[in-house]
């Protein structure tokens, strides 16, 4: 924070100065001119910005900059670059990424070797003494000789402490024996699905694939309070690297919830507690179908207490977050018409009907908290539009991913004040189109998916997040230029061309309203917008500074220069990042 201590005889000079000439003082206040100064969609661009203490006092011409500051304030020459609104985060996991990340390490060669790993991965444990459970993240199966690496290797870091480390792809998981132990794999262990990769004698041989791995990560002791302190930390990092100062985090387990605990809660107190959150934070606890009223009456509770004690700003956690289906290539989605991979199968929704739906909103609603909701296919979009037909409107819930519509839907968001949170980062033809969305949904409606323009079109309030790790990493100007391409961004094509990469070209939307889904209106979602998301006098002095302006140019190649929350200074880049 920035020090404001004025001394009363310093006061006492500048009122004495003031008198004697006639000009206004110069509390703390800079100017930002010579650039593009972008405050808000739908409102001409400042010449001048005055940021005074941890405020913006003044937006406009620079005639007026003067008089609002004085002119012999300190002055910042933007020099052509890009000033903008901070963005907002509307949807993202940091807590889900992990602390190990073998993606992370300097390495010779296209991919480290088994050695390489295995000596980053002791060096992670000697620096994290205190490690219950290792988990991690990032390998690569080009790494092994038979694409499937095996439990002495990690024995060799550790056979005391469990070792639970994902394949950058999230599919597979290598495991060490002490892992196998605790989750009781064994070689009698069934497996339907051979999931289990086995050796000779039929013992489990250290990798493991897809449901089965969810078995060792629950048998496992949970991360620590100071394991997710640290993952926030560095989270914080690289969201202000990214130019984000605000964010949501998707899934917080309330402490003792479904039998494991979750100490992410926790670690977010602490670290508001100490100072160390320099973002705004909002949390939303999950709430199932048979645990929705322990959930609510807990966040409800925790919320009145946080706030009678004087909440600040930087944190909250009146959101409750719901699911009404999985995922389209996991055959989750919850779908109006049968699956094309599966016919006479649409999915199947989460909450079983829909008045067990309403009756979980409506205590919501009456707890002051707000609704998140997890809704991938069009049947599972009507269901959470369904449900909050029991809730007061406009009430600024939310529902997101939103891969398909039912074309009649996407007027109930406006009537009903929902907000559509989008992932602009999924607007794209990935590598495996073909072989996923295309087989699972057939080609009209897998050339109809992610809809963005037509929320814009009726009058939708639209936000936009990464939901990161699934989307990493989280940089919301690769999500704007995919918002507005709808096709990868350059350096992610792998080879292929923008337009092999285009998905759904009719819903590509403007720049203008890419950049208030993630910045605004994000913060709308989660009543910050009288706070945060535009440049505007009395509004918090949160923005970044860009090499480019990404009017003129790809947004991905605008690099962030500097980002400023609440007036200080929380990122400042070396040398330009490079994607
Ligand atoms: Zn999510």
């Amino acid at each position: 924070m920035r020090k404001k201590t004025l001394s009363i005889f310093f006061l006492y000079v500048c009122a004495a100065l003031m008198l004697l000439t006639g000009s206004r003082t110069c509390d703390a206040a800079t100017i930002y001119s010579g650039g593009l100064i972008y405050t808000k969609a739908g409102s001409a661009p400042a010449e001048a910005v005055v940021v005074q203490n941890d405020k913006f006092s003044y937006a406009g011409s620079l005639e007026g900059a003067f008089q609002a500051a004085g002119e012999d304030c300190e002055r910042v020459d933007l020099k052509g670059r890009m000033m903008l609104p901070s963005f907002f985060e509307a949807h993202a996991h940091p807590n889900m990424a992990s602390l190990l990340d073998l993606r992370d390490f300097p390495y010779e060669g296209d991919v480290p070797t088994p050695e390489e790993y295995v000596a980053h991965i002791r060096a992670y444990l000697e620096t994290h003494p205190n490690t219950q459970a290792l988990r991690g993240t990032g390998w690569n199966a080009a790494a092994f000789p038979d694409a499937l690496p095996d439990k002495e290797l990690l024995d060799q870091v550790s056979t005391e402490i469990p070792i639970f480390i994902r394949s950058f792809d999230q599919h597979y998981a290598w495991v060490n024996s002490k892992a196998l132990e605790m989750s009781g794999i064994n070689k009698d262990t069934p497996d339907p699905l051979d999931q289990i990769k086995r050796g000779e004698n039929g013992e489990p041989g250290g990798t493991l694939l897809d449901e089965i791995t969810l078995l060792v990560d629950s048998a496992l002791p949970p991360m620590s309070v100071e394991e997710h302190m640290e993952l926030i930390l560095k989270f914080q990092d690289m969201a202000h690297s990214l130019g984000v100062t605000g964010y949501m985090s998707a899934m917080v387990l309330p402490p003792n919830d479904r039998g494991h605990r979750d100490y992410q809660y926790a670690a977010y107190r602490e670290l508001l507690a100490e100072g160390k959150l320099s973002m705004y934070v909002r949390l939303a606890f999950l709430a199932m179908p048979e645990t929705y009223e322990n959930a609510i009456g807990w966040a409800a509770k925790e919320a009145a207490a946080y706030e009678t004690d004087g909440a600040s700003d930087l944190l909250g956690f009146r959101l409750i977050k719901f699911y009404m289906d999985g995922t389209i290539l996991g055959q989750s989605a919850y779908l109006l018409e049968d699956y094309a991979s599966r016919p006479g199968f649409r999915g199947n929704p989460l909450w079983p009907d829909v008045a067990g739906l309403r009756d979980a909103f409506r205590l919501c609603d009456e707890n002051g908290l707000r609704i998140h909701i997890h809704a991938v296919g069009d049947a599972g979009v009507k269901l959470a539009l369904d449900g909050l037909e029991a809730v007061k409107k406009p009430n600024r819930h939310a529902i997101t991913h939103l891969e398909l519509l039912d074309p009649a839907d996407f007027a109930r968001f406006r009537d009903m004040g929902v907000v559509a949170t989008i992932n602009p980062y999924w607007f794209c033809k990935s590598v495996v189109w073909d072989d996923s969305e295309l087989k699972q949904l057939g080609l009209d409606r897998s050339e109809q998916m992610l809809p963005a323009k037509s929320f814009y079109d009726v009058g939708v309030k639209v936000a936009a997040g990464s939901d990161y790790p699934v989307s990493t990493p989280p940089n919301p100007l690769a999500g704007i230029e995919m918002a507005v391409t709808r096709t990868l961004i350059a350096p992610w094509r792998a080879g292929r061309t923008a337009e092999d990469c285009t998905l759904n070209l009719p819903e590509a939307i403007s720049m203008e309203q890419a950049l208030d889904a993630f910045t605004l209106t994000a913060a709308y979602a989660y009543d910050l917008d009288a706070i945060t998301g535009s440049i505007e006098a009395e509004k918090s002095a949160d923005f970044v500074i860009l090499e480019g302006n990404i009017f003129e140019t790809a947004p991905s190649e605008a690099k962030v220069l500097e980002t400023w929350f609440r007036g200080d200074q929380v990122f400042r880049a070396e040398q330009p990042r490079t994607f």
